[in-house]
């Protein structure tokens, strides 16, 4: 999701003249989009900023303007502690107000050129959750989307689990009208899009506001989606398991463009834990929406995340956890050890558990789930599947894109021997791959001689909200 703010942000920020750049060194602003959720991304922030301090520091000396700010989760926190421990920051915002941002621009280049600043006008500093939403003030999206774009359908959160700081950085839940969804993924598909991933913290808790005055779940809105021509592809992130409808896995059996993989975390196979966690379902519940995605589509790929060491973690609690992961069998997963986040309740436990055990867990967690991703990779080998291609491999002549369980697929260059040639026609488009080969995180495979779009079909043109 931060991917896709930083992107908006640069939509609002292109009126006032301001372009992307890769060089921080030639910028007049930096902006660092920080995330809060585990102690080690907060911290990585003020590392960050001292490195930004001396590029500032040299702009200036060289009579160049150069402004500092901070967005996103940590900002939203920790925005009081930022300007104490880096005065040098000059604009600290939340994730919601972003569309605010030519106001603070003007303010804090007042403040940075020292003209005209008004008595006691410092830094800028804006995290609140303003009434308006943000969205109705965004502009249109200035850049290319490339192949793969991402989408925000859904922000914020209302479930408070209780080791998690999103719904104190992201706020309450808020889903965006349908129509406005829509109209955003047509403009994404006509700039070149293929494949959008819908996002949101709880993107299935989805109810976005319908023209006829009803709602829509995420199945619906994934079925309106499903009638843009052009649009070959669709995912959504991150799932809770407690908002998974019917409507929603029976979209997984019906929608072809519903990609299948979906990632649903599971945080403990624990019922204790869980409960300890506020997850509001028990293991058994979530193997059987397993189970439900599996019957309407037998071949869908499911992610995870896990969290190990939560206060008052057992062996068997651990236990509990490493059985569920054999029952479920998942492709893939992200795992972490628990940190310790301010201001949620699970901060404050008692019986927290040593880093040394957290760190022992964590390592036969990732074991077993490294089998199972080679595993899952392994049994792709001598299958043909479509890729989607989005980018230049490392290696000459390589392009790599994703398989519809998002593996990322590289064919060409020195894997298999051989070279794209018109790598350039290929991008973008969904072709037939032959897989050859699987490694821990990826697969390689060759162009299938007919390489048209034959396993998905390249959106369906259709009545409906999206047509
Ligand atoms: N909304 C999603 C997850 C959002 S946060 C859900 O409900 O599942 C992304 C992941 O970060 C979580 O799934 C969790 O595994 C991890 N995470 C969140 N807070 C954490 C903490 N305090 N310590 C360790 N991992 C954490
Ligand atoms: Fe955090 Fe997800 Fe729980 Fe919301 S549902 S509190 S985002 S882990």
């Amino acid at each position: 999701m931060n991917v896709y703010d930083s992107a908006r942000m640069a939509d609002v920020l292109a009126p006032l003249g301001y372009g992307m750049t890769e060089v921080p060194e030639g910028a007049d602003m930096m902006i660092l989009n920080t995330c809060h959720i585990r102690e080690k991304a907060a911290e990585k922030v003020f590392s960050e900023l001292g490195r930004l301090r001396a590029i500032k520091q040299a702009r200036e000396d060289a009579g160049k303007p150069c402004v500092i700010a901070v967005a996103g989760c940590v900002a939203q926190a920790e925005g009081g502690e930022i300007m104490r421990r880096a005065p040098w920051v000059d604009m600290v915002f939340g994730p919601q107000t972003y569309h605010r941002l030519p106001e603070m621009v003007a303010r804090a280049t007042r403040a940075a050129n020292g003209n005209g600043r008004a008595a006691g006008e410092g830094p800028v500093l804006d995290t609140e959750f303003p009434a308006e939403a943000k969205f109705d003030h965004l502009p249109e999206e200035t850049a290319a989307p490339g192949p793969s774009a991402f989408l925000t359908v859904q922000e914020g959160c209302d479930k408070f689990c209780s080791f998690c700081v999103v719904p104190y950085t992201r706020g309450a839940e808020f889903s965006r009208p349908l129509a406005d969804i829509c109209a955003e993924a047509r403009r994404l598909v006509a700039a070149g899009a293929r494949e959008i991933t819908l996002l949101g913290q709880n993107v299935n808790a989805y109810h976005g506001a319908r023209q006829d005055g009803g709602t829509a779940g995420l199945g619906a809105l994934i079925r309106a989606l499903d009638k843009i021509k052009g649009l070959a592809r669709i995912r959504y992130t991150t799932s809770h398991p407690r908002d998974m409808d019917e409507e929603l896995i029976a979209a997984h059996g019906e929608v072809a463009a519903l990609m299948p993989y979906i990632h649903l975390p599971v945080q403990s196979g624990s019922d204790r834990i869980l409960e300890a966690m506020n997850r509001g379902h028990r293991a058994e519940q979530y193997l059987a929406i397993i189970d439900r995605l599996r019957a309407a589509r037998p071949d869908i790929a499911v992610s995870s995340d896990f969290i190990v060491g939560f206060p008052g973690e057992s062996e068997r609690d651990f236990e509990a956890t490493l059985a569920l992961i054999r029952a479920a069998g998942f492709a893939q997963a992200y795992s972490f050890k628990f940190s310790p986040r301010p201001g949620t309740p699970a901060a404050t436990l008692e019986n927290q558990l040593p880093e040394t055990e957290k760190a022992a867990r964590l390592e036969i967690l990732q074991n077993l789930l490294g089998q199972q991703q080679a595993a899952f990779n392994a049994a792709t080998v001598g299958r043909t599947l479509p890729v989607l291609f989005e980018r230049a491999g490392k290696q000459p002549g390589q392009i790599v894109g994703r398989s519809p369980y998002m593996q990322a697929v590289h064919v060409g260059g020195q894997v298999d021997g051989g070279h794209v040639d018109g790598g350039g026609a290929i991008m973008g488009t969904v072709a037939e791959v032959t897989i050859t080969k699987a490694l821990p995180n990826s697969l390689a495979g060759s162009l299938a001689g007919n390489s048209a779009p034959a396993g998905e079909h390249a959106g369906r043109a259709g009545q409906g909200v999206c047509a």
